[in-house]
């Protein structure tokens, strides 16, 4: 709730938009506070200009987090937590549909925009800043955060904007119904399958520095972690000392605290350990 306020707050902080955290929030939103990495990559890649920033940061803050702000600061993952908790009947994803994140990254926040895009051209920037994004590319056909935060608010508002809306306009906002239905019946969904900022920040699970460990000696194999994990991505490693690494896995740590264990579970960052289950603080 605190990330939703901070990430919302342009009006006393605007100088927030130089900075490209990995949380979906649209930044065509006028309270938007932060640049998002998603919009800014297509932007790049439309550009066809190197993001040395954008990819530099972001590696930075996977290399120290891993998808932690998936986890514990992407307002995004907040309104997944809360629909969630509507009465339905829920359903899990297969796991295979966690691949089409990685698609649509390649294709719609890289290839595609780099294929249709106007390059070094003279103007190109102007161009496309005054043209918004035309292309398709995944802010213009799919992001739900832009027609949540930008384009409802716009419509409902705007009658003159309504009576231009696009095909495009209206297929965003259909797709958005079914994102937010799928959000109510299957858990954290969205992250699993279709964001590619997950996508992007899932690369670094095996070498980021925040770590969950499972010790053999104390885990009575309850699997209650197993059962709380909001990405289904928990599992008991089948060695001792194997890396629990999972792409999947959004450090939200509800696993460590579900553990009914002492140590059994611990979350370690840059080899110190910060977190253990059992609700024992570490010493
Ligand atoms: S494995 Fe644990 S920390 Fe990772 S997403 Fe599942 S519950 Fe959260
Ligand atoms: S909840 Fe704790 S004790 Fe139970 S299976 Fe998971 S790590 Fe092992």
């Amino acid at each position: 709730m605190a990330a939703l306020v901070l990430f919302n707050g342009y009006y006393w902080a605007p100088q927030g938009k130089y900075l490209c955290l990995p949380v979906l929030n649209c930044y065509s939103c006028p309270i938007g506070t932060v640049a998002c990495p998603v919009g800014s990559l297509t932007a790049f890649a439309i550009l066809r200009r190197m993001p040395y920033y954008i990819i530099g940061f972001l590696a930075l803050l996977a290399l120290a987090l891993g998808r932690g702000f998936c986890g514990w600061a992407c307002p995004f993952g907040f309104l997944q937590d809360l629909l969630y908790r509507i009465r339905s009947p829920k359903w899990r994803l297969p796991r295979a549909a966690d691949a089409v994140k990685y698609a649509m990254l390649v294709v719609l926040v890289i290839g595609l925009p780099l294929a249709l895009g106007g390059g070094k051209e003279k103007g190109a920037a102007d161009r496309i800043a005054q043209e918004g994004t035309r292309a398709y590319d995944y802010c213009a056909l799919v992001c739900p955060a832009g027609t949540l935060e930008t384009t409802v608010p716009s419509l409902a508002t705007k009658p003159d904007l309504r009576a231009r809306a696009s095909w495009r306009t209206w297929s965003k906002m259909g797709l958005l119904v079914l994102i937010l239905g799928l959000m109510v019946v299957s858990r954290r969904s969205f992250c699993r399958a279709l964001c590619p900022l997950g996508a992007l920040m899932a690369l670094s699970s095996r070498v980021t520095l925040f770590q969950l460990r499972t010790d053999p000696e104390k885990c009575t194999h309850c699997d209650r972690c197993i059962a709380v994990c909001p990405t289904h991505s928990r599992r008991l490693p089948a060695r001792p000392g194997e890396r629990e690494a999972s792409s999947e896995c959004v450090m939200c740590l509800d696993c460590l605290r579900t553990c009914p264990e002492a140590g059994a579970l611990s979350a370690h960052l840059g080899g110190r350990t910060i977190a253990l289950s059992g609700g024992k603080p570490h010493a």
